[in-house]
């Protein structure tokens, strides 16, 4: 998407958040190629980590993906190592190992996607969001240590929540879950949202270096496109 002007940016956390279907999914796949470009085609060059907690990654989309990019899809999928994540602390320790393994090899980006869902079912309770913000914290601060240590870009998905209060905006009525803890991990947020069809947009919060603006763009095979 050239809204983010040819991928997202190591060392920080971008997040994106949106409805179901929204494409933050989608976006983790073709982040997982881009990612995988020369440096001359403004790539990283390197090895990407895929944490799945919602069982979502399909590594055949990553085929037309790497396709359309002219890349080798088997080579793009070796350099893809995936783990899946079921409960928080699973999560947790999951990027522990991570963090051994980028001491070896290059790696580029790290994805997790959802970085909250397992916190949202390991403390559902009442009485237990102080607990879960707490642990919340924890995994985020992980996260920019490894994005600060290894050079990497982290790129997290996160759910919108009913907000009574009025959202983002007036006129939306959800606002991104895990309240300040997490607005404050991410230094880029993006806010994705269903239009037409397959249609998309994406909005652009917080950014340093971007312009905060609005951009289109469509779910295709060959991955996510202005
Ligand atoms: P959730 O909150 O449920 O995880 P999400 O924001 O991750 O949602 P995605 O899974 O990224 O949503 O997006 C799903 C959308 O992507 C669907 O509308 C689907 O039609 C579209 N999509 C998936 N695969 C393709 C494809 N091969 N070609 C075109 N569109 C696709
Ligand atoms: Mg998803």
């Amino acid at each position: 998407m050239s809204c983010l002007e040819g991928g997202i940016e190591t060392l920080c956390i971008t997040e994106a958040f949106g409805e179901f279907r929204s494409g933050k999914t989608q976006l983790a796949h073709t982040l997982c190629v881009s990612t995988q470009l020369p440096l001359h085609m403004h790539g990283g060059n390197g090895k990407v980590a895929y944490i799945d907690t919602e069982g979502t990654f399909r590594p055949e989309r990553i085929v037309p993906i790497a396709e359309r990019f002219g890349m080798d899809a088997n080579a793009v999928l070796d350099n893809i190592i995936y783990a899946r994540a079921y409960t928080y602390e699973h999560q947790y320790n999951l990027l522990l190992g991570l963090a051994a393994k980028m001491a070896e090899e290059p790696f580029r980006l790290l994805i997790v996607d959802s970085v909250i869902a397992l916190f949202r079912v390991d403390f559902s309770g009442r009485g237990e969001l102080a607990e879960r913000q707490q642990k919340l914290a924890q995994m985020l601060s992980r996260l920019t240590k490894i994005a600060e240590e290894f050079n990497v870009a982290v790129y997290i998905t996160n759910q919108v929540i009913a907000d009574p209060g009025g959202g983002m905006f007036i006129t939306d009525p959800k606002k991104p879950a895990g309240g300040h803890v997490l607005a404050h991990a991410a230094t880029i947020r993006l806010m994705l949202r269903k239009g037409k069809g397959e249609q998309r947009v994406c909005k652009i919060f917080d950014a340093p270096n971007l312009p905060e603006g609005e951009a289109v763009f469509q779910i295709t095979t060959g991955g996510l496109m202005d």
